[in-house]
């Protein structure tokens, strides 16, 4: 019996176990993925996101992980530039871009240095719920039997397409369809820095130097392009950057991806 299970133990999961298990509490997280892994996410980590990071005493971690420093950003829009970088805040001058297998996997590590017990490859397939209050979580390792687990309290952080959630009828509210989507890839061989550049043609790309000396770089594009996009991905990814910033673009084409395949996923959908 544990006082708390998180199904789900990326972002938002090992945080919240690890900062349970400190005060005390008997924690198990969960997770069908095991770690380090990537997930679907670009890895722009906000100032206040890295706050935290420093506050829990994780900063440390993904600079010693070789997560470059970023210190100059640059912005267009439209033809407007902007370059520059926010003012410091809390003596914190700089932004990072971790990869997720790097940030995770320092989440995971550190919920289970404060005393989470962390499960990997076990998905959850249902809540277990007496007299509809839920007492627990049902599910299995690979192919394993079924196991269930109780605790007084569940926590869903188990992301897009939550199982938690759906098991529980959460309502969903702020619902919104995706107007856009997004491909991304990792290649070496870019000094860019970090770039959010949008042009005149629903088109927008970024770029963010993460770890192993690669760059990752982002293109979005409204929904209606996506049928197009999806014929000649290659083509048309460079082909943004074309016409977005015709030298990024020159530049781009000179340039081999790493061996990563790009990911797309639809860009503006909300859940919660
Ligand atoms: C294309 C894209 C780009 C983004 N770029 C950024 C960015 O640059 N910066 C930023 O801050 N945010 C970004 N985000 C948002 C960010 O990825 C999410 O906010 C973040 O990943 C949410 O973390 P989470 O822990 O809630 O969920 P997730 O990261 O989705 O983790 C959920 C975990 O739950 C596990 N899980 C799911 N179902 C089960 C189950 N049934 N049983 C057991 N485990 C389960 C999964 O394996 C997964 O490990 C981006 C998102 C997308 C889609």
């Amino acid at each position: 019996m544990y006082d708390v299970i998180v199904v789900g133990a990326r972002c938002a999961g090992s945080p919240v176990g690890m900062l349970l298990a400190r005060q005390g509490h008997r924690v198990l997280v969960v997770d069908r993925s095991s770690f380090p892994s990537d997930a679907v996410s670009t890895h722009y980590i906000h100032q206040a996101g890295l706050l935290k990071l420093r506050e829990w005493g994780l900063l440390d971690e993904i600079v010693a992980a070789k997560t470059p420093e970023l210190k100059k950003m640059h912005y267009s829009y439209r033809g407007i530039h902007l370059n520059g970088f926010a003012a410091p805040v809390d003596g914190l001058d700089a932004v990072y871009a971790p990869r997720r297998r790097v940030l995770d996997e320092i989440l995971v590590n550190a919920a289970r240095r404060a005393g989470a017990e962390v499960l990997e490859s076990f998905t959850v397939t249902d809540v277990v719920a007496v007299e509809g209050q839920v007492v627990g979580i049902r599910g299995r390792e690979g192919d394993g039997p079924e196991r269930e687990f109780r605790a007084t309290v569940v926590v869903g952080a188990d992301g897009f397409h939550s199982t938690v959630a759906k098991k529980v009828g959460a309502e969903l509210y702020n619902v919104r369809p995706a107007a856009g989507f997004i491909y991304y890839s990792y290649y070496s061989g870019l000094d860019w820095g970090l770039h959010h550049k949008a042009g005149l043609n629903e088109q927008w790309f970024g770029t963010w130097p993460t770890n192993d000396d690669l760059s990752m770089l982002a293109v979005i594009c409204s929904r209606a392009q996506l049928k197009e996009f999806r014929q000649d991905v290659e083509n048309r990814f460079h082909a943004v950057f074309d016409d977005v910033d015709p030298d990024m673009g020159a530049q781009l084409r000179a340039t081999n991806p790493a061996a990563c395949s790009p990911t797309s996923r639809p860009a503006s959908s909300t859940r919660a």
